[in-house]
């Protein structure tokens, strides 16, 4: 059954086993880049079948590199909703828009649609302790991945993490290290302990090329969505740029598939105030130098340091025509109120899709007749103070029904 091949170094071209445990390439420390045998896939596997299995983000496992389907660890992760929404539509100023909503998943962030695979990988390679560093959401969900498969877990987080994302990690029951720093910070002192090999761990962090895999999905979905006609631009919020590079890496192997003949633009949305991506974008280069961060209300976009997976997200973005954008403070807390005028509760790192869309079509640099996915990524219950500071509740209690009444009449 798998027709999972091994891995290839994106720098060096170094082939590797598709049972090997890896992080980045012994030989020159670069990304990895997962293979199939796309040519038996083609002959085996019917797009239109994988319609008929149990929902998730494993409909597609053929398309994800384990070996051992008695090991996958899921809690009911991907095909979350894709909800057509008309007025964001005429607010943003695009024909169709769609929004996929991520904060549907298990633990209230797409990060479960990766650490489903990491975990699943952690269990193959008989690891007992998963790790990550992180800006609060991969926290949450390594936690719970690890619970659910009976495993332990130890996070590292920035200090000022919002509290609803350290608090559910540490129910879950992981160790939390609060670490002094910003992210990008952070991630360089979390790297160096796992490449120092005095832990045994399995990472789940930004080298783990296994659980990059699991953001393909997005593009499986999107596409069967629209019966095989992609829409015209996807948009994703970046902070390291995983989840716009794979969703790439996703419609590239549906076209070698033969399911889909046309990639969507992919665009990626960042703060302003911490922007390396668009910064390198804007500049033609093909590789993201790191930047000196200013605050933001994007707490979980607060990478200013991408390292490799920047030129991927870059890479993403230039060969199908898509676009990088920032987008300051103020728009991330309008498009969040647009979205909650449809019903949609987004953290302020999960609405910037829609912030981002907005002013590209308000630029000219989106079509106003295109069609469109904007994915929204995290739960406003994830970044719950951020919320209710928007929000007044009355002092006032109304006490009896006489006054419940009155205060209902005064509302009209
Ligand atoms: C992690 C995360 C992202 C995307 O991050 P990438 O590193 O670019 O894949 C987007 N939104 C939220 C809420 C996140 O937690
Ligand atoms: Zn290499």
């Amino acid at each position: 059954m798998a027709y999972f091949t091994g891995f290839t170094c994106v720098g060096c071209g170094a082939p590797y086993q598709p049972s090997q445990d890896l992080l980045l390439c012994p030989v020159c420390h670069s990304l990895l880049e997962a293979n199939y045998d796309l040519s038996a896939l083609r002959d085996h596997l019917d797009r239109d079948a994988i319609a008929a299995r149990p929902k998730g983000v494993w409909r597609w496992r053929e398309l994800l590199p384990i070996l051992d389907v008695g090991a996958i660890v899921t809690l009911g992760e991907g095909d979350t909703p894709m909800l057509r929404c008309d007025r964001l539509a005429h607010a943003v100023g695009v024909r169709e828009l769609w929004v996929k909503s991520d904060a549907s998943n298990p633990t209230g962030s797409l990060k479960d649609r990766s650490i489903t695979v990491s975990a699943t990988k952690a269990v193959e390679f008989a690891y007992r302790v998963l790790s990550c560093d992180s800006t609060g959401n991969k926290a949450s969900s390594v936690a719970a991945y690890a619970a659910r498969a009976g495993l332990d877990s130890v996070v590292f987080c920035p200090d000022d993490t919002p509290i609803p994302k350290v608090t559910q990690s540490l129910f879950f029951g992981a160790k939390l290290i609060r670490v002094r720093g910003h992210y990008s910070q952070i991630n360089a002192m979390y790297r160096k302990l796992i490449h120092s090999g005095r832990v045994n761990w399995y990472d789940c962090g930004t080298d783990n090329p296994f659980r990059y895999e699991g953001k393909k999905t997005y593009a499986y979905e999107i596409a069967e969505h629209f019966g095989w006609q992609p829409p015209d631009r996807v948009v994703h919020p970046a902070n390291g740029g995983m989840s716009i590079a794979k969703t790439w890496k996703g419609f590239r192997e549906m076209q070698a598939l033969g399911w889909i003949d046309r990639i969507p633009k992919m665009t990626l949305v960042q703060a302003a105030n911490c922007d390396p991506i668009v910064r390198a974008s804007l500049a033609g280069a093909v590789t993201v130098a790191p930047i000196e961060k200013g605050p933001t209300i994007a707490s979980a976009l607060a990478g200013a340091d991408p390292g490799l997976l920047g030129a991927r997200a870059l890479e993403a973005v230039r060969e199908s025509g898509g676009t990088a954008i920032g987008v300051e403070d103020s728009e991330i807390i309008e498009a969040m109120t647009l979205l909650a005028k449809e019903g949609l509760f987004i953290e302020p790192s999960g609405a910037v899709a829609i912030a981002g869309l907005r002013r590209l079509v308000a630029s000219g640099r989106a079509d106003a007749d295109e069609s469109v996915v904007c994915v929204v990524t995290g739960s406003g219950f994830k970044d719950f103070d951020a919320i209710a500071s928007r929000v007044t509740i009355p002092d006032d209690v109304v006490d009896g029904y006489e006054q419940l009444l009155s205060a209902a009449v005064a509302i009209g």
